[in-house]
């Protein structure tokens, strides 16, 4: 492990915070906290925490001794000043009087104790960074580390690694007990220049930021040279053969996504998780390898791990192409089998708990396909990348320990406690989840105009979005807008559609809903009009629409949760203008296409809708169009924009909107929404 303390970097830092009033003691606090929290190998995400003892000036002008100590949910790697809320340290120490504290009582001390009230909660830490005198602590999950300390023999192998240097602490759930612990071997070994954590990680102590800091790169990296010194043990690896005879990732991410959907008992919809897939050389052998899929059973590399990522990742079998029937059939029964052991564990430890807990979805976070790679599952992109980190984390500690010796991990009923902490089920049902929160949802054309607003209205609604457009920088600038995925496509190329639909299934595990949007207006007068355009108007009005909406369904289907077909139909489809025609008559034809999409797959859960939308300023009306037909009926600008009933300009922003309510709108298919501002020669029946 490399030691990256900077001399330079340090002073600087130091520099820049005193211009914001943050001392030394802090500024160099956050710069060593950044430096443990930009490797994945020592903490990841909210893992970890460090504190600094030192001094503030209160109102009053006096002088506070504080602890400057990690707030929860801040990443060590990005962490501010902000993020590190000094507590007042003398009420901390005198906690260590008590014979216990609840972890309710202990959260609502360290709060009270906050200088400034609206700081986030200390870590459930604090208090063992509290009761040691040592002025800088540092604290990581270190993955060389967790193999050495997930082992039957832990303390033993730890004390022929380190000596007296570090002292070793039983695994003890975080908190007061935990804190309390601490302090008496700390104090029974005088000289330790850190904790060894059984089952949990590391702490290292110094009198300055910097020897902190260095005393965990070196035991990190003690520990990582007793692993390379274990005998080298011939792991199976992939044998090349079979690789090529397994089905690809887009194939295989929609049906996992719908077999791991959970039907909530609290709603009507199914619960669709994103999925983030990753796969190594590393990951490869381990899916391959028995020996370590068995490992991956005994639980997580730390304990906190279980609330991101449960207690076990699911292992299904090797997907074959061609056999995906097979496939399918295999990962339902290991699903089943997943969620009844995982209810009857919360039954039966539920049961010994004072406090009856509230149980979580069943659903693992974590699939191992071997021949693949694995899937992160989570609500959010987030949260599925944190899942996916989370899991390549616990590959390579579960990768060593074996290597070493045995894996283990905390028992079952250790990691019930983690999972269904008082603190975490606190936070349950606290933060409702957005209406379309969990749904995928690709729309063509969504570079520009109404299909930007339509990208931008589903963000909104809480959905995950790709922006397909035949122009990549269009594509690509507006999913930066709303942090989805942009992909340059022609609709009118089948093979750039269904590349398309696969890299979306690819990044994201599945489609929900497609918004079929890409469309362009040509003139003229039929009968005289040439066949080319008539043509290509039908190739991009009408065959497009058929081409994207038959890869959506034949995703939809392979996930088994329905889906939503949205067209962007036009006036003309239902009352054409002059000299339309080529618009209009491919328009009218993806009209009845909708209804047979509706027709033919409303068994399957699947609806399909269209929006009917007129004069909207867009790449299809645009300014200069805008400026000649108003001149043509001898009105202003406005007045012919706005010519409709409700006597104002409809915008993209209302299209957007009618397309995001035919989402919601549950019990509807078949069904044209007319967003016109009131057009009545083309009104539906
Ligand atoms: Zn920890």
């Amino acid at each position: 492990m490399q030691n990256l303390w900077s001399n330079t970097d340090a002073e600087a830092t130091v520099i820049r915070y005193a211009a914001q009033g943050i001392g030394r003691d802090l500024a160099l606090r956050v710069y060593t906290t950044r430096l443990l929290g930009s490797d994945p190998r020592m903490v990841l995400h909210v893992g970890g925490n460090t504190s600094v003892k030192t001094t503030v000036r209160d109102l009053l002008g006096e002088t506070v001794p504080v602890l400057c100590v990690k707030g929860s949910g801040w990443d060590m790697g990005g962490i501010e000043p902000a993020g590190l809320p000094a507590v007042r340290l003398e009420p901390l120490r005198r906690l260590l009087a008590l014979d216990s504290l609840t972890d309710e009582a202990m959260v609502d001390f360290q709060r009270g104790n906050l200088l400034d009230s609206t700081a986030p909660n200390p870590s459930v830490e604090t208090l063992l960074h509290a009761f040691l005198p040592d002025k800088f602590i540092d604290h990581t999950h270190a993955n060389a580390v967790l193999a050495l300390v997930d082992q039957p023999d832990g303390a033993a192998l730890c004390r022929e690694l380190y000596g007296s240097r570090m002292a070793v602490v039983p695994y003890i759930m975080p908190g007061f007990a935990l804190a309390k612990a601490a302090y008496e071997i700390y104090r029974a070994n005088p000289g330790a220049e850190g904790l060894i954590l059984l089952k949990h990680g590391i702490f290292t102590f110094g009198d300055s930021a910097r020897q902190a800091y260095d005393r965990m790169i070196e035991m990190v990296t003690l520990a990582e040279t007793r692993i390379k010194a274990a005998p080298a043990v011939v792991r199976r690896t992939v044998p090349a053969t079979v690789v090529p005879a397994t089905a690809s990732v887009a194939q295989v991410a929609p049906i996992l996504r719908g077999l791991l959907s959970w039907s909530r008992p609290d709603a009507e919809d199914v619960a669709r998780m994103i999925l983030d897939f990753r796969t190594s050389r590393e990951i490869l052998d381990y899916g391959y390898d028995k020996a370590l899929c068995a490992a991956s059973q005994r639980g997580t590399a730390t304990p906190d791990h279980v609330i991101r990522i449960k207690r076990k990742p699911l292992v299904v079998p090797t997907p074959a192409t061609g056999a995906l029937d097979a496939f399918r059939a295999a990962v339902r029964a290991v699903v089943d089998t997943y969620i009844a052991d995982y209810q009857a564990s919360f039954a039966h430890h539920n049961a010994l708990e004072a406090t009856p807990r509230q149980p979580l979805d069943p659903i693992p976070r974590v699939i191992l396909v071997p021949g693949l790679g694995l899937f992160g599952l989570g609500a959010s992109v987030k949260d599925a990348a944190v899942a996916a980190d989370l899991a390549e984390a616990n590959i390579s500690v579960i990768t060593d320990a074996e290597h070493v010796g045995r894996f283990v991990s905390v028992t079952e009923a250790e990691s019930f406690a983690m999972e269904y902490w008082s603190l975490e089920q606190a936070k349950l049902g606290k933060t409702a989840e957005k209406p379309l929160a969990r749904h995928v949802v690709v729309v063509t054309g969504g570079g520009s105009g109404i299909g930007a607003a339509t990208t931008a209205a589903f963000t909104a609604a809480g959905a995950v979005v790709a922006v397909l457009d035949r122009d990549e920088g269009a594509a690509k600038v507006q999913a930066a807008r709303i942090k989805g995925l942009g992909l340059a496509c022609d609709v009118t190329d089948a093979a750039q559609v269904r590349a398309a639909f696969d890299q979306v299934c690819a990044t994201y595990g599945g489609v929900d809903i497609v918004v079929s949007n890409a469309g362009a207006a040509w003139q003229g007068r039929i009968g005289e009009v040439e066949e080319s355009l008539l043509r290509q108007s039908f190739e991009l009005n009408f065959w497009s629409h058929q081409t994207v909406c038959q890869n959506a369904v034949r995703i939809m289907r392979d996930q088994g949760t329905g889906g939503c077909l949205l067209f962007n139909t036009s006036k003309q489809a239902v009352n054409p203008g002059p000299d339309f025609g080529p618009y209009g008559l491919p328009k009218a034809a993806t009209l009845f296409l909708m209804r047979q999409y509706a027709v033919d797959h409303g068994r399957h859960g699947i609806r399909a809708n269209a929006v009917n939308a007129d004069r909207i300023r867009s790449g299809l009306l645009t300014d200069a169009m805008i400026a000649s037909r108003s001149k043509a009926r001898g009105l202003s600008e406005y007045d012919y924009m706005a010519g409709n009933l409700l006597g104002r300009e409809i915008t993209a922003q209302d299209v957007a909107q009618a397309f995001v309510h035919l989402a919601l709108a549950r019990g509807t298919t078949a069904a044209v929404m007319t967003v016109d501002g009131g057009n009545i020669a083309a009104a539906l029946r």
